[in-house]
């Protein structure tokens, strides 16, 4: 309905820069054998970071020993520690079938935060825990402490599930002195400086919270994943199974491993990159790290698509005698507005992108910008669809649901439907089945709800 031929032909896209498109349009697409190559080298690094050489994925042992039963029950409070917002809840399982009751504070991540010292990240966590536990009224004393789940969405070094070395920073994050460091002291340190009688009693990952949140609701959940500021995801594996683990316990007890997958292919085998990915990778805190991440999750995507802009503005493509200043800088564009080229109307998206970027665009840059905002994301959609088929292979699993959770696939419009499509052509799928085996299933909450889940089961309430 808005294709070219409906534009006043003021408003059409020039030879170079249609020649300019087509060259982006072929720089990103992954078609389908390319896609089948990616995941099949992606499944060999699972392997390889469930054995003792793994260089990419670290394939972390979370300390979760199996799936919930559904009959956990309680009241606990926890802490959700992302890539943009912090979340404390008080919440309230009451078993399968019935909806755990939540009671939350969300707050965004301060910039200054995000890039200090670890004394202002603590200092924020335990003030962001003190306003809520006054604000709810919850008691905690020396002698009946409250028992708190932690989600750090990070890859971390766990040897139980209460403590875990931060390895790295990712997802733009560049704080001192907490990498290489127990998060969970570092953490009890700043909430015993307050006189605040909470105690850590599970450490975990959001893709670990989303496995096992869903599955306390539906005993379906094969896959906990995110893809949203970050991505990632988690499932469970035989200890038999993680060669590099050093345990006494029996070969057949099960274990969530955290992928950490935003580090498939640092080693540069397999993935396309184009040169925007590069600068990205060049530019951010961490070059050489993350390198999936990087061309997959929600804060790259709007990031590669600035720099595509910025390229077509610097060839004289786009947005001529437009004062582009404010474009130029670096993540100022996110993933919401990709969603909103992809489903508001042409002229709406004028005004949007003009008070993003200051720059007044004709309905036939947008027009492009749309199409541009299509490549790139359909490009993370299918990237995507790689891990979660690489795990559904390694463990030959056939059905399931993967509970999802994240900005981008809760709220983009195409991306699940194109990465359901990825995830087909990878398995194979005929294409007169009925409905996919493997589905993507929304884990609102999942961090929350599976903290909770998870202390639960540690504590056997
Ligand atoms: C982190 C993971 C996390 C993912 C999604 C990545 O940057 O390394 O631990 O699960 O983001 O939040
Ligand atoms: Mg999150």
């Amino acid at each position: 309905s808005c294709g070219l031929q409906t534009l006043p032909t003021e408003f059409a896209w020039s030879p170079p820069c249609l020649r300019a498109l087509t060259a982006i349009q072929r720089d990103f697409e992954i078609d389908d054998e390319k896609l089948k190559r990616i995941a099949a080298r992606f499944e060999e690094e699972l392997y390889e970071g469930l054995s003792k050489h793994g260089e990419n994925l670290t394939m972390e042992a979370t300390w979760v020993h199996g799936l919930p039963k559904g009959t956990e029950t309680g009241s606990f409070l926890t802490v959700d520690l992302g890539g943009t917002n912090i979340r404390v809840c008080w919440i309230t399982l009451r078993g399968r079938g019935c909806q755990p009751e939540i009671v939350q504070k969300l707050s965004h991540i301060p910039e200054v935060v995000k890039t200090g010292e670890a004394h202002q990240l603590w200092g924020f966590v335990a003030d962001s825990i003190d306003h809520f536990v006054r604000e709810r009224g919850l008691h905690c004393t020396a002698s009946s402490p409250l028992a708190l789940g932690f989600t750090f969405s990070y890859p971390v070094r766990q040897d139980s599930l209460t403590n875990g070395r931060l390895k790295t920073w990712t997802k733009g994050f560049d704080i001192k002195g907490v990498e290489g460091e127990d998060v969970v002291s570092q953490l009890d340190k700043a909430l015993r400086a307050k006189d605040l009688h909470i105690d850590v009693v599970a450490l975990i990952n959001d893709t670990t919270g989303a496995l096992i949140a869903s599955s306390y609701m539906d005993a379906e959940t094969v896959i906990g994943a995110i893809f949203g500021t970050g991505s990632n995801a988690a499932y469970m594996e035989n200890v038999g199974s993680i060669p590099k683990l050093k345990t006494p316990l029996p070969p057949d007890t099960p274990m969530a491993i955290n992928c950490e997958y935003g580090a498939f292919d640092n080693s540069h085998r397999v993935l396309p990159r184009t040169k925007f990915d590069q600068m990205i990778d060049r530019d951010s805190p961490r070059p050489g790290e993350q390198t999936f991440e990087k061309m997959s999750a929600g804060l790259y995507l709007g990031e590669i698509f600035r720099l595509i802009i910025c390229d077509f503005h610097d060839h004289g493509l786009l947005f001529k005698t437009q004062n582009v200043s404010r474009l130029a800088r670096p993540y100022t564009i996110d993933t919401a507005f990709l969603s909103a080229l992809e489903s508001d109307t042409l002229p709406n998206l004028v005004g949007k992108f003009e008070s993003i970027s200051g720059v007044e665009a004709t309905l036939g840059e947008v027009q492009l910008l749309r199409r541009l905002a299509e490549v790139v994301t359909t490009r993370g959609a299918r990237l995507s669809a790689c891990g979660i088929a690489a795990i559904c292979k390694k463990k030959g699993i056939r059905e399931g649901h993967v509970a999802v959770d994240g900005s981008v696939a809760n709220k983009h419009p195409t991306f699940k439907s194109r990465w359901a499509k990825a995830l087909a052509a990878i398995l194979d799928w005929q294409s007169d089945r009925e409905r996919d085996p493997i589905r993507m299933v929304g884990a609102k909450d999942g961090s929350g709800i599976g903290a909770a889940v998870i202390a639960a089961m540690h504590l056997r309430y």
